[in-house]
């Protein structure tokens, strides 16, 4: 929108491409730590999307995602507009395998954030000074949890017109509209008027190939209908939409196995999985509770009662 831009006193004009170094603190070693920024800028303005992975430390998927976008030079001669990635935004979980900061904080329930407050918070606080005030929408790429795997899926919030609208223009396979909680980055631009979508797919501190595609695909369909690049990908067909989801807790402790896994119809009453103690003497059935589509499960081996086991979407 506005002719130059300005992140960490580096600025950037139309037609340039940076990399800026933004450092949030140091470890205790003194290694300083870095988010690293990646900015294009056609001649020609335009809107400007915000790429980001790794929010959650530990969600490679969505690293991978928008570092595939790079590496792929996806954002080399844009038609219009600008695009600013920023491929790892958690650098402390991604070295520590872990979805938060040292300090057990979560970078996404952390926004905006203080330049004085925790880890977690200063963390959020270079995104929502330096960053989001730049952007018109964004793409926030994320991963499952531990030993959950997430169905391809995006979300955007619930009522927003211009969420809906971005959300149709990324396709894909499952649209799940839902509130943003409060203190997520989402829910923080939304305030201000950007729509950022959250993208979530496979498992976390595990690459899945299906998610990294579909995601992929997913940008190139909205930088391409932002009309920022023409790009090939194949238009988004029999896209699925949600507007409720509800996890299946366990029913008792033991070894789990599924029968059905996510990316399927389910009926309710549907036996989708069991569960065995170790000793060869009881199973009980899983049930699905909705009539649905499975957007996630669970993969852990073994589960404590009231674990979530599945994700169904209706
Ligand atoms: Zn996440």
């Amino acid at each position: 929108m506005s002719s130059s831009f300005r992140i960490n006193d580096t600025d950037i004009a139309l037609g340039e491409h940076k990399k800026v170094d933004i450092q949030v603190s140091r470890l205790p070693s003194g290694t300083p730590i870095n988010i690293k920024v990646f900015v294009w800028r056609s001649k020609k303005p335009g809107p400007t999307m915000l790429v980001s992975g790794g929010v959650h430390g530990d969600e490679i998927n969505g690293v991978e995602i928008v570092r595939r976008s790079i590496a792929n030079g996806l954002f080399k001669n844009l038609n219009c507009g600008s695009v600013i990635a920023v491929p790892l935004l958690n650098v402390y979980g991604f070295i520590n395998f872990s979805r938060d900061v040292p300090d057990g904080k979560d970078v996404n329930r952390s926004f905006p954030g203080f330049s004085t407050g925790s880890l977690a918070s200063r963390v959020a606080y270079v995104m929502s000074q330096q960053i989001l005030p730049l952007i018109d929408f964004g793409l926030d790429f994320h991963t499952g949890g531990q030993s959950h795997y997430n169905y391809p899926q995006i979300r955007y919030s619930q009522g927003d017109a211009e969420a809906t609208k971005l959300a149709e223009q990324f396709g894909g396979l499952c649209l799940i509209e839902k509130k943003a909680f409060k203190s997520t980055m989402r829910h923080h631009a939304l305030e201000a008027g950007k729509p950022i979508l959250v993208y979530e797919g496979g498992e976390n501190l595990r690459l899945d190939q299906f998610s990294i595609e579909e995601g992929l695909a997913g940008m190139k369909r909205v930088l391409k209908a932002k009309g920022m690049a023409n790009s090939f990908v194949p238009d988004a067909e029999n896209t699925l939409r949600f507007i409720g989801t509800k996890w299946l807790r366990s029913p008792r402790a033991g070894i789990f196995r599924w029968i059905v896994s996510s990316g399927h119809k389910v009926e309710k009453g549907q036996k989708i999985g069991v569960i065995n103690d170790p000793y060869g003497q009881e199973e009980s059935e899983v049930l699905a509770n909705k009539t649905g589509f499975i957007i996630g499960h669970n993969n852990s081996p073994v589960v404590s009662q009231g674990d979530a086991l599945f994700h169904i979407a209706w």
